[in-house]
């Protein structure tokens, strides 16, 4: 299983080069050093209550506080409910794992709704992985010897070298014994000692004895008095001192792909990786709570999003109930934009549709609709984040449509105008062009007028009525 877990942490640093999504401008929560929610700050903007709110559930987790309770973020749409628990993840570090579901999905896969919850608990939950150091045969390894060019016991072996005018010998070398006795004695000889980069290290080649010199040894006469036994090695660039430890951090769920599916690791991509049988996660907790008790690995709590929770039915709540109680359980932040309104599954109402029992281990942070000046502030950072240059007129035109329409319908006009201004070849996004997208895309509002009014011309149309409940 290792060879894969290496293979999956290295595909994942791979799709960590962050993709420009609807939250990836969001970088933390934006607090200041005492908790306090700067303007603008870490991509955030606004909702200072919320965010001071999300900060106090921060230190809660930070302080392993929260076992058993979930936040519940209600609100309006486009308020910043997913930005808010996205900046809780990314607060908490790179390494935390954030999984994000809206509840409807839950019922649109082809596996049960307690299982897809399963493996959403199960994204949310991380592993680090720590290895013994190895050097991978065919690697290249740098190796800078400080040794008088012309002097005795030069590198033995390498692919190429280069004397600079100062005399140091440069060898790049993949010739692996030399690796090995050069940086694999060292490492074994100096495996608790820190090693920087730029530490001249003195390895003698007879007795395997490895010294940290430290920055320098000083004149050339002094590394000869050392005898031609003795090779010196500069430390590359941070290189040797990362392989002593080589860290993999992987989720539950993926430990559970890897080991349930024929095609391993390879089932993650396609999405399809159909019901986990339960001894299978039992191995693997057994597995995880050996490696833990060993030292060789730790359990990181992620965060696990659910928006639209009031699609979740009474089976599923009741599913959370237990499941909070687990004591690798990541931190539950569930969203929603309904008020009072029917359980799914029960003829019971009650608030955001969510029964009381759950309701009762909610932390409930409310967010509330943006000002002129905050939508402004999101779109400029929105722009930067899609590398779009636009004008201050165009600016303040977009602002004034997220005012009247929505921030997400604003936000989504940004990349459309962008396209529309590379059509007629402007460099930057002016009022023409924000303008153009406005009539071609109809925002909620302008959509709704329109099939008022033209209403007969649509198949199954009905004349409106009054409204029956809340779905
Ligand atoms: P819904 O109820 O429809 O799910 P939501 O409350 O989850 O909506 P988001 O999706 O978080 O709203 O917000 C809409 C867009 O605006 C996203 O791109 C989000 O990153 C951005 N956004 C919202 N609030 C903020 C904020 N305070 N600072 C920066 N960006 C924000």
């Amino acid at each position: 299983m290792a060879a894969e877990l290496k293979k999956l942490s290295e595909s994942r640093d791979l799709t960590r080069i962050e993709r420009i999504g609807a939250h990836s401008h969001i970088r933390g929560l934006g607090l200041d050093s005492s908790f306090e929610p700067r303007l603008s700050s870490e991509g955030m903007v606004g909702q200072q209550p919320a965010r001071k709110a999300a900060g106090i559930i921060l230190q809660l987790i930070r302080d392993g506080n929260i076992a058993g309770r979930a936040v519940l973020l209600a609100g309006q749409p486009g308020t910043g409910k997913t930005a808010i628990a996205m900046g809780i993840a990314k607060s908490l570090g790179q390494e935390t794992p954030f999984a994000n579901v809206s509840a409807s999905e839950l019922f649109s896969l082809e596996i049960s709704r307690t299982e897809a919850l399963t493996q959403a608990f199960r994204k949310a939950i991380g592993v680090r992985i720590k290895e013994e150091a190895e050097i991978i045969e065919g690697e290249v390894v740098e190796i800078v010897i400080d040794r008088p060019a012309s002097g005795s016991g030069g590198a033995g072996g390498g692919d190429s070298k280069s004397a600079s005018k100062t005399g140091k010998l440069t060898m790049k070398t993949t010739d692996m014994e030399t690796v090995y006795e050069l940086g694999g004695k060292m490492i074994e000889a100096l495996g608790k000692e820190k090693v920087q980069s730029g530490d001249v290290i003195a390895l003698d080649k007879a007795s395997g004895k490895v010294t940290k010199l430290g920055r320098s040894i000083g004149r050339s006469r002094d590394y000869d008095a050392m005898g031609p036994q003795t090779k010196f090695i500069r430390c590359p660039e941070g290189e040797l001192q990362k392989r002593k430890e080589v860290v993999h951090c992987v989720t539950l769920h993926e430990i559970d792909v890897i080991n349930s599916r024929t095609q391993g690791f390879l089932a993650l991509f396609t999405g399809d990786t159909g019901e986990i049988r339960a001894e299978v996660r039992e191995q693997i907790d057994s597995k995880v709570a050996e490696w833990r008790e060993e030292g060789k690995a730790d359990i990181i709590p992620g965060v696990l999003f659910i928006d639209e929770v009031h699609m979740l039915d009474i089976e599923c709540f009741s599913f959370l109930n237990r499941a909070l109680e687990n004591e690798m359980a990541p931190i539950l932040v569930i969203a929603t934009n309904r008020g009072i309104t029917t359980i799914r599954g029960t003829n019971y109402r009650s608030p955001h549709g969510i029964p009381a029992d759950f309701l009762d281990r909610l932390l409930i942070i409310s967010t509330q609709p943006y000002s002129e000046e905050e939508i402004g502030k999101i779109l400029d950072i929105r722009c930067d984040e899609e590398d779009v240059e636009m004008s201050k007129d165009a600016k303040v035109l977009l602002t004034k449509i997220g005012v009247e329409t929505s921030l997400r319908y604003a936000i989504h006009l940004i990349t459309a105008a962008a396209l529309a201004c590379q059509k007629r070849k402007g460099k930057v996004v002016e009022m023409v062009d924000i303008s153009r997208v406005y009539q071609l895309f109809l925002d909620v509002k302008r959509s709704t007028q329109y099939l008022m009014e033209y209403q007969n011309q649509y198949m199954f149309s009905e004349v409106p009525r009054e409204t029956e409940g809340d779905e």
